[in-house]
């Protein structure tokens, strides 16, 4: 049995990049970027006013000056300012040759286009071409997920195509005998299919695309049926339950049937152990317990890893650090385990949980916390880190 770290860096090692495609900017939102973006322009492109006002020279306005032109928002100014002399300026509007200094009109009175400025002091007010980004600058790296505010800089620098990197697809299979879907009443002796439907919800948060291939019998034939399918369009397969001692647990044999290298076969941690993982023609296979939790937690800690991974995306999960409000133990601490927890006015508390099958604990939880192997308490106030859900 290897440490989860270990069988972090096995999945991640064995990422391949997808490939790239281009997209409308609005299309790229969440995705990858899959290319270094640069200005094709200066920002400002001109020298331009930030605010309502009148454009005039800095040395003249405490003198009254003369309104020579009326300057608006993407128009060229056709007169040139000479002393004693101010245009009124919108905001964003280009700023006429020979002006230094745009006083506002809050700061000014009018009489008969004689302007007056009232105040002792003002600032330029004026955007100087190219103070925020040069042509040729980079403003957007490779790698980055693409949110709003990048929006809007592709948009500024004129990238209407962007190259994203393609979305892994992902091949879903729930196997087991007692499993019916959500939308029929389970006979005494059968529960629904919850696994499938919490994997294809993860895997759309994740960035990349959901096929659910259905319920796989506990045979050996439907499960070898349902993997030789999933694995012809799909580059990842997640498969849940199956995986364990039980007398019909068939996965891990049909998957070495099948013909994948299995790279590990159970992970020292808790919930998840059973988790067995293996790489066939490029293409990745899981089979994670059926348990809600385990297959929810395995997800989130190795599957979720590696589809950033192949996405090439450059940022990490984030990881905050709270002090816990409440002293935390555990009976056993033979292996790392991953623990659901809410976090409220600044402070870390564990939810009610019951186990690997509890999966209603984490509609309470908005974060997971990790206790190492050997480690049974946590002391209230300590600082620890946790997995924002
Ligand atoms: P297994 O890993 O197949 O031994 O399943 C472990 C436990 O998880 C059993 O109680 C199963 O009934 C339950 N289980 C398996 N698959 C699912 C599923 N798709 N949705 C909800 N529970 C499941
Ligand atoms: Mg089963």
């Amino acid at each position: 049995m290897i440490t989860f770290e270990e069988a972090l860096k096995i999945v991640i090692n064995s990422a391949k990049e997808t490939s790239f495609e281009n997209v409308g900017t609005l299309e790229s939102l969440n995705r990858i970027l899959a290319e270094d973006i640069y200005s094709d322009m200066n920002m400002p492109p001109f020298d331009k006013s930030a605010v309502d006002g009148y454009a005039c020279k800095k040395e003249n306005i405490f003198n009254e000056m003369d309104l020579i032109e009326i300057i608006p928002a993407g128009k060229k100014p056709l007169k040139k300012i000479y002393s004693g002399q101010c245009s009124k300026i919108m905001t964003g509007a280009m700023l006429p040759e020979g002006a230094d200094c745009i006083i506002m009109v809050e700061d000014i009175v009018e009489n008969k286009n004689k302007i007056k400025f009232i105040k002792e002091f003002t600032n330029t007010n004026i955007c100087f071409k190219a103070e925020d980004i040069h042509k040729g600058d980079l403003v957007l790296n490779k790698g980055i997920i693409i949110r709003p505010q990048d929006i809007a800089i592709l948009a500024s620098v004129g990238k209407v195509n962007p190259k994203v990197s393609c979305k892994p697809k992902i091949g879903i299979i729930s196997t087991g005998d007692e499993l019916v879907e959500p939308d029929i009443t389970p006979e005494l002796s059968q529960i629904r299919n919850s696994n499938a439907w919490q994997l294809i919800a993860q895997i759309q948060k994740s960035g990349a695309v959901a096929n659910y291939k259905g319920i796989a019998l506990d045979t050996k034939e439907s499960t070898f049926e349902k993997i030789t399918n999933a694995l012809t369009n799909n580059d990842i397969i997640i498969l849940t339950g199956g995986v364990s001692m039980g007398d019909f647990d068939y996965v891990p044999e049909i998957m070495k049937e099948i013909g994948v290298n299995i790279l590990f076969k159970s992970i020292a941690v808790q919930p998840g152990r059973p988790t067995v993982f293996g790489t066939k023609d490029n293409k990745y296979i899981f089979g994670l317990p059926g348990n809600p939790v385990s297959s929810f937690i395995q997800f989130e800690m190795l599957v979720k890893p590696l589809i950033i991974k192949m996405m090439g995306c450059t940022e990490e999960i984030p990881i905050l650090n709270i002090p816990i409000g409440v002293d935390y133990t555990r009976k056993k601490a033979e292996r790392k385990s991953f623990i659901p927890v809410t976090i409220k006015n600044g402070l870390l508390f564990p939810v009610s949980y019951n186990g690997s099958a509890h999966i209603h604990s984490y509609a309470f939880a908005n974060g997971i916390i990790w206790m190492e192997k050997g480690q049974s308490e946590i002391k209230k106030g300590e600082i620890i880190s946790v997995r924002q859900l």
